[in-house]
């Protein structure tokens, strides 16, 4: 019986297929090279046609059998896995910011991302009948996607939102569009290829804010989905469309004198180095009580970190901010610093390190601008308290309410109950580096989606549905 099935489905999808070459099949202006008219596999250069092709892919998408948006997401985590080495360089050479082991670990990841395996119906059974309740597709998403993980933000946000039966519309960052736009090339052409779907994802091929705001305003696009810092993720928050906000983070991290302070050093240094402290989870500043601040210190010389001393801090600082333009205001990052080596930062204040240092590290006191400020680059500051409290206090204080993401080292169950109930945020890490809260030495599934100030969690195929209820009364209950 289901050999059978599975044989009609076969032969239902290859005549779709065919037809769909043959520009039979309803889908728009399809093209002897299979694109909508205007597009390049999905690279548009204006937000209206993209809309409309995304439009027209979500029709498609919406009479195809669910086997397709598993076929189509298996591409896309074919792509990343098989061509994770090209296309981490590309994303390097363009965007300039992180590592290359990390950018190919970061597309190898997209194959842990959930999807069609996700999604499920509910029922509800009793006297007065059957009701289902069904998780359906919005249509089409805007998704605009940072420049930290642009091609890997992208592909996770497809492989979820197609799971969930959507189509999406990318502005990506302007720094990262060229690989993002090959992706959705190289993406497209093989679902196309595979399945007759096309246009499953598009993107503005020269994007800029007017665009993402062209496409938080236009009328075909249901839900914007924002990946990115405080400018954007505030603008969407201001958008009368539904908005899911992966917003910014400082994610603190506190160390008490219960910790395994070798563990401790370790999953510091593991976290903060990733793609030289890019992710929005990573480990960006330490508060360690005095107890032990020592001995974390030297630790994490034996993990991989580099100690500036106290000169050599104060030197880092003053090259990679600028002091407030008003009193009040935050110091002004310097852009070419973030995502650089520990060894390029260390060039810089004239220090010739090996080039296998992970991060550089010194200690400073609360007010140091790295504390505060988000500074995506391989410098952490450690911050020496008298106590957990006190320590706890300043986490609560540095990760400013985003709710993103914060960290202990504790062995004492009290206190790490305490920090979690303070710090309320979407990720709480205990005993390893910040990874773990994405499945990476950690139970759960990753996304490179972290939706915070919305409140969704870290994003999966069901984030991107809509309840739909089914009722019957008074029937179809069995038992
Ligand atoms: P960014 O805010 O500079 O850019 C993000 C995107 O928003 C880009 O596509 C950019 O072009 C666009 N953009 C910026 N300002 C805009 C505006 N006013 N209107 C419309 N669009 C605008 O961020 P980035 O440097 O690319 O990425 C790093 C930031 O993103 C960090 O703050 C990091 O914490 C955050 N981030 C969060 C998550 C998460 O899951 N929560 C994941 C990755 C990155």
């Amino acid at each position: 019986m289901q050999a059978t099935e599975q044989a009609i489905r076969q032969v239902v999808q290859e005549v779709l297929s065919q037809l769909s070459k043959n520009g039979s099949v309803p889908t728009g202006h399809v093209t002897p090279a299979g694109n909508h008219s205007g597009g390049d596999w999905g690279v548009f250069q204006d937000v209206d046609s993209a809309v409309q092709a995304a439009q027209q892919a979500f029709e498609q998408l919406s009479q195809a059998p669910m086997e397709s948006r598993r076929t189509a997401i298996e591409i896309v985590k074919r792509i990343c896995e098989e061509q994770a080495e090209e296309l981490g360089r590309l994303e390097l050479e363009e965007t300039k910011i992180g590592r290359l082991d990390h950018k190919i670990a970061k597309l190898k990841l997209v194959r842990s991302i959930p999807g069609v395996e996700f999604l499920r119906s509910d029922a509800m059974s009793g006297d007065a009948g059957l009701t289902v309740t069904e998780y359906a597709p919005f249509g089409v998403i805007g998704a605009i996607t940072p420049v930290t993980h642009s091609l890997p933000t992208l592909a996770g946000n497809v492989v979820n939102m197609v799971a969930a039966g959507n189509t999406i519309v990318v502005n990506p960052h302007p720094a990262g569009a060229k690989i993002a736009s090959e992706g959705v090339r190289r993406f497209n052409k093989a679902i196309f290829d595979a399945t007759g779907l096309q246009n499953l994802v598009t993107i503005i091929g020269t994007p800029t804010i007017e665009s993402a705001q062209a496409i938080f305003d236009h009328r075909g696009v249901r839900v914007a989905v924002v990946t990115g810092g405080p400018m954007v993720a505030r603008a969407a928050l201001k958008s009368p469309k539904r908005a899911i906000v992966a917003g910014p983070g400082n994610p603190p991290v506190v160390v008490d004198e219960t910790a395994d302070i070798d563990n401790a050093a370790e999953s510091i240094v593991t976290g903060a180095a990733f793609d030289n402290n890019l992710l929005c989870i990573a480990e960006k500043e330490v508060f360690a009580v005095a107890s032990i601040f020592d001995q974390l210190m030297n630790a994490v010389s034996k993990h991989g970190g580099y100690r500036l001393n106290a000169q050599q801090t104060a030197q880092l600082t003053s090259m990679s901010f600028s002091p407030p333009k008003e009193p009040g205001e935050h110091h002004v990052l310097n852009r070419e610093f973030i995502g650089q080596d520990a060894s390029w930062l260390a060039a810089q204040i004239g220090l010739s390190i090996p080039q296998n240092v992970q991060i550089l590290y010194g200690e400073t006191d609360e007010h140091n601008p790295f504390v505060p400020e988000e500074q995506m680059m391989p410098f952490v500051p450690f911050v020496r308290v008298p106590n957990v409290d006190t320590a706890i206090a300043m986490a609560k204080m540095y990760e400013h309410g985003f709710g993103h993401t914060a960290i202990i080292h504790s062995n004492n169950v009290k206190t790490i109950t305490k920090m979690g109930r303070i710090m309320d945020t979407t990720l709480y890490v205990k005993n390893g580096p910040c990874t773990a809260g994405l499945g990476i030495g950690g139970e759960g599934y990753p996304s490179f989606s972290i939706a915070t100030p919305t409140g969704e969690g870290v994003t999966n195929p069901m984030t991107f549905t809509r309840q739909r209820r089914c009722a019957m009364a008074d029937g179809l209950r069995i038992i």
